[in-house]
């Protein structure tokens, strides 16, 4: 299990990478979201990759020597996504690594497979859940029956110890579930994050049911600040969720460098994704971040090739937008400022706090309760059973 006081240096050295590059205006890949496989045992609607392993998916070795140039570059964390990350051969080494060079590793999982690597999974700093609801709304954007599973893995985590945080992707399908989810988190001890699908640029026809309108996507962040304000466990800050309520443009536009004075002038700091974060596909392909992954004005370039790793990301250095709807446009800007430090002190020591909680048999009763569906209540009397015994 992370140690608290290693857990803040690491986090002071991350923070300090991040504000040094953004007063300099320099750039180096302070966080990298490394794509360890492509291969998934899921199937979300929105999900942006293949679930099958690419042709040139990097070995554990190779991604062992990534590590090691991503920390000459200064990387001072590394998000381990897939995919499944867990279903990664060799996944145990790659952390191993990361951890003893003192890199914060976290992982965004799907869960399912917590319980069989929980030796690997307890080594992490943190890990990312995406739950995405009760299980009508879940199972529509995630594929039916992954609702159990799903909650039987966080409620495993969080019985180890685990820090844990939960990500909710908001669709048409789910947008009615912020309550849920926060009722969830709360019970839980845990912060939710509340995304948009990631390709919302060129929206492919088979997700077109799944988007939100513009007015939707207002509506569901002005009433989330209502719920943060009212202390709900948030984990964007109220500068975030403004930044999104009050987006000048369409919420599928992105504001590049060319765009109007009126548009540059809704928010002045440049987008951090690209310039100080990389996303680097199984494959070796980088990207500044996961909306770009299939646009006409960004080409990627792989690792993999002649140039390595320098000629990717110095592939990203001149991207043309200055910023976009991300929440994380404004919240990795703010977290560099004294406040946003502040709030990012405040939620490490909560996490910290929270980490131990178990859950009751009233709370998980609660949980129970609170999902509408009575479809899979066996498994759900199950799932009850073993965690009140
Ligand atoms: S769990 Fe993640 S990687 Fe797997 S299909 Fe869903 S979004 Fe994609
Ligand atoms: S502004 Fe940032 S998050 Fe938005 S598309 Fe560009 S690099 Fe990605």
């Amino acid at each position: 299990m992370p140690n608290p006081l290693k857990t803040i240096y690491k986090r002071t050295r991350l923070f300090g990478g991040l504000a040094y590059h953004q007063i300099t205006k320099t750039r180096a890949p302070v966080i990298a979201y490394l794509l360890v496989t492509n291969r998934c045992q899921m199937s979300c609607t929105y999900c942006f990759v293949d679930h099958v392993a690419l042709p040139g998916e990097m070995s554990t070795e190779r991604i062992i020597t990534l590590v090691d140039e991503l920390y000459e570059k200064g990387t001072r964390m590394i998000c381990l996504m897939g995919g499944e990350p867990l279903l990664k051969p060799g996944i145990e080494k790659i952390v191993d690594h990361i951890v003893s060079k003192g890199i914060i590793c976290d992982m965004t999982t799907n869960a399912l497979l917590i319980k069989h690597k929980l030796a690997v999974v307890k080594k992490l700093d943190s890990i990312m859940i995406s739950l995405d609801g009760d299980e009508e709304a879940n199972d529509l954007n995630r594929g039916k029956g992954t609702w159990p599973k799903i909650v039987d893995g966080i409620l495993i985590a969080r019985e180890n110890g685990i820090t844990v945080r939960l990500n909710c992707v908001l669709t048409r399908k789910n947008m009615h579930s912020l309550e849920y989810m926060l009722q969830f988190a709360k019970d839980n001890g845990l912060f939710v994050t509340f995304a948009l699908m990631a390709e919302p640029y060129q929206t492919p026809e088979n997700l077109k049911e799944f988007t939100m309108s513009d007015e939707e996507i207002k509506e569901t962040y002005t009433k989330l600040k209502k719920l943060r304000d009212e202390g709900w466990p948030v984990l964007f800050s109220d500068h975030t969720l403004d930044y999104v309520i009050n987006y000048p443009l369409a919420y599928n536009e992105i504001i590049f460098k060319n765009a109007s004075q009126k548009a540059l002038d809704y928010y002045r700091k440049e987008c951090r994704y690209g310039r100080t974060m990389a996303y680097i596909e199984s494959d070796g392909k980088t990207y500044p971040c996961a909306a770009l992954w299939n646009v006409d004005f960004f080409k990627p370039k792989s690792l993999q090739d002649k140039e390595g790793l320098q000629g990717a990301w110095d592939n990203m250095e001149n991207l043309p937008c200055h910023t976009c709807f991300q929440p994380g446009c404004s919240e990795w800007n703010y977290l560099t400022t004294p406040e946003g430090v502040w709030h990012g002190i405040s939620f490490t020591v909560s996490q910290f706090f929270s980490r131990n909680k178990r859950q009751s048999g009233e709370t998980i009763q609660r949980i129970r309760k609170i999902s509408p569906i009575q479809t899979s209540q066996a498994k759900k009397e199950e799932l009850i059973q073993v965690r009140v015994s």
